[in-house]
C-alpha cells in the first residue's frame, strides 16, 4: 500500500534526477518500443523502512517551446497539486538564486509541507553554504550529496514525518471507477452523462476523508464513486496534453479506483497513446471495461461492431478480460449499461472460490492437459489456494516453482475463466513449492 507521494522539485541542474535515481534504486529508465526513443520514467515507488511512497521527478515534466521559468512554474504548481511532501532541492555550490527565492515564495503560500534539501553539499566546506538557505523562509534544510549518497537517509526521515497518514486506495463499500484516456476521447462527456441520468449527486460531507476531486452518486440505492472527476475538468487541455502529466493523474486515479474504464475515441480509431494508457490499466491489477466511445460518429453496418472488437483485441492483447462496451457520452446511447457493466466486473474482482472447486477445476485441468515435461523433470500441482481478491490471486503449490512455464499459467487461467468467468478482472497466478 502507498502511504502518500512526494515530488522533487527545483531549477535545473540542482540534481534532482540524480536524487530521483538514487532514492529509486537506478531503476529509472525504461525504453520504448520505437528504436532510439528512450522514455524517461517520472515517477516510482520508494521503500523506506516500512513503509512505500510514491516519488515523482516534476523535472522530467517538460513543456515544448515555453521559456525556462514557465517551466519550473508548471513543475511547482504540479508538485503543489499532485504531492502531500514536496522536496524543494537546492545546490550548495551555487547557493540560493532568485529562482529559488521564487520556487521558496510560492511554496510557502501554498502551504503544504516542504521538505528543503541542499544538495552538492560533498564536503563539510560545502555543508556550511546550508546557512545561507535559512533565508528561504522554510524548514531547516538537509545537507545532501546525491551523487556520493550522503544525508539519503535523513531526507527520507524527514519525508516520512511530514507525510500526512492518508493512505492511497479504494474507499471501502462503495464501487469506485475512474475514466481513463488520451485527450478529447471524451472522458468529461462521459463522466457528464453518466451522472445526468437521475442521479442523485451525494455532495461531500464536511469531516470524512473523501478527496474534493472525486465525485459520489446513488444509483438504484448503491453508491457509487467517480475518481479523479475534477482533475479530467479543472486543469484543462493545456496540461492534460502534457502526456507524463496525464499519466501521472491517471495512475493515481487507477490506485483509488476498483474498476477502470479505459475510453477509445470511436472516430479517430485506435492511436499509439492509446497503448500506454492501457498497460497502465492492466499493470494496475484493477477491474478494466474497454468503453469504445462516439459510437455515434462511426459509420457502421452490422458488421462494425464485431471488427471492432476483433481490432480492440489484436491491438490489446493483455486485456482479453476486458469487456468492451460501444457508447456515445454525446448523445447518451448505450452509457445505462456501464453501471451494471461495473458492477458485474467489481463482483467478479472480489470473487472468492472456495478451495475445493478451486482444486476440482485445477486437477482437471492437469489432467486433461498434463505440463511438458521440462529437462525431463514435470510441474506436479497437488493444489492451491486463492489468497486474495482485487485481483483474484492464487497460488499453485507445486513440486517445482521452476518448473511452472508461461504457457502453463495461461492455461490455468484460461480454465479459471470458463469455470467462474472472471470478466474484467486480471487473475495472479503464482506458484510456490509445497513445503
Ligand atoms: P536536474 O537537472 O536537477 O535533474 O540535475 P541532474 O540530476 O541532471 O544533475 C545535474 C548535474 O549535477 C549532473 O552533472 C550531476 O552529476 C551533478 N550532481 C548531482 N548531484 C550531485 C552532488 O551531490 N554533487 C555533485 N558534485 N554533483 C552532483
Ligand atoms: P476529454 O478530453 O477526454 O475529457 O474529452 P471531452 O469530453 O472534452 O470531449 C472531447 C470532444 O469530443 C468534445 O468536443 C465532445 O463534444 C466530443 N465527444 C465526446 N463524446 C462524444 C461522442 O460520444 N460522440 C461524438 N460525436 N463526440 C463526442
Amino acid at each position: 500500500m502507498i502511504r502518500g507521494v512526494a515530488a522533487i522539485v527545483g531549477r535545473p541542474n540542482v540534481g534532482k534526477s540524480t536524487l530521483f535515481n538514487r532514492l529509486l534504486g537506478e531503476r529509472k529508465s525504461i525504453v520504448d518500443d520505437t528504436p532510439g526513443v528512450t522514455r524517461d520514467r517520472i515517477y516510482g515507488d520508494v521503500e523506506w523502512l516500512t513503509q512505500t511512497f510514491r516519488l515523482i521527478d516534476t523535472g522530467g515534466i517538460q513543456l515544448e517551446d515555453q521559456d525556462f521559468g514557465d517551466e519550473i512554474n508548471m513543475q511547482v504548481d504540479i508538485a503543489i497539486e499532485e504531492a502531500d511532501v514536496i522536496i524543494f532541492l537546492a545546490s550548495a555550490r551555487e547557493g540560493v538564486t532568485a529562482d529559488d527565492l521564487a520556487i521558496a515564495r510560492k511554496l510557502r503560500k501554498a502551504g503544504k509541507p516542504v521538505v528543503l534539501a541542499v544538495n552538492k553539499a560533498d564536503n563539510e566546506k560545502l555543508q556550511m553554504e546550508v546557512y545561507d538557505f535559512y533565508q528561504l523562509g522554510l524548514d531547516d534544510p538537509i545537507t545532501l550529496s546525491a551523487s556520493h549518497g550522503i544525508g539519503i537517509g535523513d531526507l527520507l526521515d524527514r519525508v516520512m514525518e511530514k507525510m500526512p497518514v492518508r493512505d492511497l486506495k479504494p474507499y471501502e463499500g462503495v464501487t469506485s471507477f475512474c475514466v481513463i484516456g488520451r485527450p478529447n476521447v471524451g472522458k468529461s462527456s462521459l463522466v457528464n452523462a453518466i451522472l445526468k441520468e437521475d442521479r442523485t449527486i451525494v455532495s461531500n460531507v464536511e469531516g470524512t476523508t473523501r478527496d474534493a476531486i472525486d465525485t459520489p452518486f446513488f444509483y438504484e440505492g448503491r453508491e457509487y464513486m467517480i475518481i479523479d472527476t475534477a482533475g479530467i475538468r479543472k486543469r484543462g487541455k493545456i496540461w492534460e496534453n502534457i502526456e507524463k502529466y496525464s499519466i501521472l493523474r491517471a495512475v493515481s486515479a487507477i490506485e483509488r479506483s476498483n474498476v477502470v474504464l479505459f475510453l477509445i475515441d470511436g472516430e479517430k480509431g485506435i492511436r499509439a497513446q492509446d497503448k500506454h494508457v492501457a498497460g497502465l490499466a492492466h499493470e494496475a491489477g484493477k477491474g478494466v471495461i474497454i468503453v469504445y466511445n462516439k459510437w455515434d460518429a462511426v459509420e457502421k453496418d452490422e458488421k462494425t461492431m464485431q471488427q471492432i472488437t476483433k481490432k480492440i483485441r489484436e491491438e490489446f492483447k493483455y486485456l482479453d478480460y476486458a469487456p468492451v462496451a460501444f457508447v456515445s457520452a454525446l448523445t447518451g446511447a448505450k452509457v445505462q449499461n456501464l453501471i451494471p457493466l461495473i458492477d458485474q466486473v467489481h463482483e467478479m474482482c472480489t470473487l472468492r472460490v472456495p478451495t475445493n472447486v478451486l482444486n476440482d477445476v485445477i486437477l482437471d485441468a492437469q489432467m486433461m492437459n498434463p505440463p511438458k515435461p521440462h529437462n525431463g523433470r514435470q510441474l506436479k500441482i497437488y493444489y492451491s489456494s486463492q489468497v486474495s481478491v482485487e485481483p483474484p490471486t492464487i497460488v499453485l503449490f507445486v513440486n517445482d516453482p521452476e518448473l511452472l512455464h508461461f504457457s502453463y499459467t495461461r492455461y490455468i487461467e484460461n480454465r479459471l475463466r470458463e469455470a467462474f468467468g472472471f470478466t474484467g478482472t486480471p487473475i495472479h497466478i503464482t506458484a510456490r513449492k509445497r513445503s
